[in-house]
């Protein structure tokens, strides 16, 4: 099954900082929690990877609407502290699975330089301590389901980084050591976090699911009003 991937913005990348155990060790419970929300909106994400491909197959010009680690590379725009990262974690070996199992979609590129190098047909080959950017993006899709279920404040319907939705700083870049100065709360963001979950979680299943299949409807109608190529 796809999981959580990610955006379609680009951040600024400072002087790689050595990054430790100790932060990794934080980083990757923050991105723990990350990952339980974003299972909340179900399979909306191997859905939207479906249909993105059913796309591309039938000439349709990859748009924002698409599967973000389609039209999105954080591997590649982050290369030098994943591998840093992942090394420290997973040891040496950690890219062979990326590059046997990497998705192959030709030789054309698509918009951000995606795909992402780290995707198969399954989702995502990392399967913890991904940049940065792919936990924190909620994506129009998502934003949607929230708005529907009025989890949030109505807004326009666009990405949106998970700090703006939840009013607190993501400690996630300092810890993978992409930014320098002082880490914002972990505390303030996981209660913020936690408290939006909660609330998700709350909302009958049926809801939940005819949000998300509203969701996907909209994705589908977005896909194929695209232009051709
Ligand atoms: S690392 Fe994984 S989640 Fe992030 S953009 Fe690449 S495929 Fe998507
Ligand atoms: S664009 Fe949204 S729904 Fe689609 S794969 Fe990315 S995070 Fe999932």
């Amino acid at each position: 099954m796809i999981n959580k991937k990610r955006s379609h913005y680009h951040f600024t990348l400072e002087v790689k900082t050595l990054t430790n155990r100790a932060d990794l060790k934080r980083y990757r419970e923050v991105e723990r929690l990350l990952k339980r929300f974003f299972l909340l909106f179900g399979n909306l994400c191997s859905y939207c990877f479906s249909e993105s491909m059913a796309a591309i197959s039938s000439g349709i010009r990859p748009n924002k609407a698409f599967c973000c680690c389609l039209i999105d590379n954080q591997v590649h725009d982050h290369w030098e502290a994943l591998r840093e990262v992942q090394e420290i974690v997973n040891g040496p070996n950690w890219v062979r699975a990326i590059n046997e199992n990497s998705l192959e979609t030709g030789r054309r590129r698509l918009p951000g330089n995606g795909p992402c190098k780290a995707l198969c047909s399954q989702g995502c080959l990392l399967s913890s301590m991904r940049p940065p950017g792919c936990s924190t993006l909620v994506c129009s899709h998502m934003v949607f389901v929230l708005c529907e279920l009025k989890l949030i404040e109505p807004r326009d319907i666009e990405d949106c980084e998970i700090d703006k939705l939840l009013g607190a700083v993501s400690p996630l870049e300092h810890l993978y050591g992409l930014k320098r100065g002082d880490t914002p709360s972990e505390e303030a963001f996981i209660k913020a976090l936690l408290f939006i979950e909660s609330k998700f979680r709350n909302v009958p299943n049926v809801t939940r699911n005819s949000a998300i299949k509203a969701a996907q409807k909209r994705l589908r109608h977005q896909l194929q009003g695209g232009k051709k190529r």
